[in-house]
């Protein structure tokens, strides 16, 4: 393998700009060139596709975001659309294709591994929800974010005596919500996995209320509801004065974590190794702080578990 490729796709997450510096240089030093596609699938099929150079990854291991653009396209998942960017790749002399991203992108990914071309994936969502790996690129820095934010929502909850639903980003996967209720001692938490009962979250503030408790932090997944109507009912249940913060895109955002960074270089440089040992198909990873791989169609056929004996931890430290 002489020349390869590398794009980031789906949502961005901070550390992705390490994953790809990691790329990049781990295969210049090792003598191979590097392509990057910009604006994720929809640049592959577009062409545009840029030659890589030592320096043009220079100063971006501390930025968010990506430098390779995110996209999302519709048109890739067609098979006229996977052909396209095959023949464009090969245009330019690409033998094989690194795809930082969530397991959209590895579908995307394992779609081109199949018809011929390999591809190895990089796990990057702020989600933490890719099964073989204990966590994502991007994770540990939103998590700081939304634990920072808390902090700060707390002060005022505190003063003004008021019940607060925070409602975090989290589809499917409940890590955010569940790692951040757990850091910041959320009274309670609320995520897909475990939509704690709504009768459980007002019993608990009753119970608080009784007891004199005044302010109560509350952290909500946006996957199982809208924090606005979750507030307006705790409101109308309670008769506590309760305010709502949706932390929104601000989770996506910043400088990544010196975790991340690691992560990010770690995982991105072996997916370098695995392509030039021959390898397609497969996903790099991090398990009790050794990097692994694992094969992309089981990745994307397992289901990313929360760890439920934090939540009920939670649940303990917040009676
Ligand atoms: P993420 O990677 O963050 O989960 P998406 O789910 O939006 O993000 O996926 C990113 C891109 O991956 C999509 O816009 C599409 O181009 C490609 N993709 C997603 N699912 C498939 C699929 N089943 N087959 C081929 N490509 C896919």
């Amino acid at each position: 393998m002489k020349k390869i490729g590398v794009l980031t796709s789906g949502g961005d997450a901070p550390g992705m700009n390490a994953a790809v510096r990691a790329v990049v240089r781990n295969a210049m030093y090792q003598g191979i060139e590097v392509f990057g596609v910009y604006n994720g699938y929809e640049g592959l099929i577009q062409g545009n596709i840029k030659k890589m150079e030592l320096g043009s990854v220079g100063d971006i291991i501390q930025r968010g975001g990506t430098i390779l653009y995110s996209a999302r396209s519709p048109e890739f998942k067609t098979d006229e659309g996977q052909n396209k960017a095959i023949e464009n790749m090969k245009s330019f002399g690409i033998e094989g294709l690194i795809v930082i991203g969530g397991d959209g992108s590895f579908q995307g990914a394992s779609k081109l591994t199949e018809k011929g071309f390999p591809c190895i994936g990089v796990p990057g969502t702020i989600d933490n929800d890719i099964p073989g790996t204990d966590y994502t690129i991007g994770f540990d820095t939103a998590l700081n974010t939304v634990v920072t934010a808390v902090d700060k929502i707390r002060d005022t909850a505190t003063s003004h005596e008021r019940t607060y639903v925070v409602e975090v980003m989290g589809r499917d996967a409940g890590d955010l919500a569940l790692w951040a209720g757990l850091a910041n001692g959320a009274e309670s938490i609320i995520i897909p996995e475990r939509a704690e009962g709504f009768e459980s979250v007002i019993n608990k503030l009753k119970r608080g209320q009784a007891r004199g408790k005044k302010h109560s932090i509350i952290i909500l997944a946006e996957g199982v509801g809208s924090g606005v109507e979750y507030g307006k009912k705790i409101e109308e249940e309670t008769q506590m004065d309760t305010r709502v913060t949706v932390l929104g895109h601000i989770q996506r955002g910043g400088s990544p974590s010196g975790y991340d960074r690691v992560l990010a270089s770690r995982l991105g440089a072996k997916a370098v190794d695995l392509l030039i040992e021959g390898n397609g198909g497969r996903m790099t990873g991090i398990e009790n702080n050794v990097v692994v791989d694992h094969d992309l169609l089981d990745i994307l056929n397992k289901k990313h578990y929360v760890n439920m004996n934090m939540y009920e931890l939670s649940n303990q430290l917040s009676i």
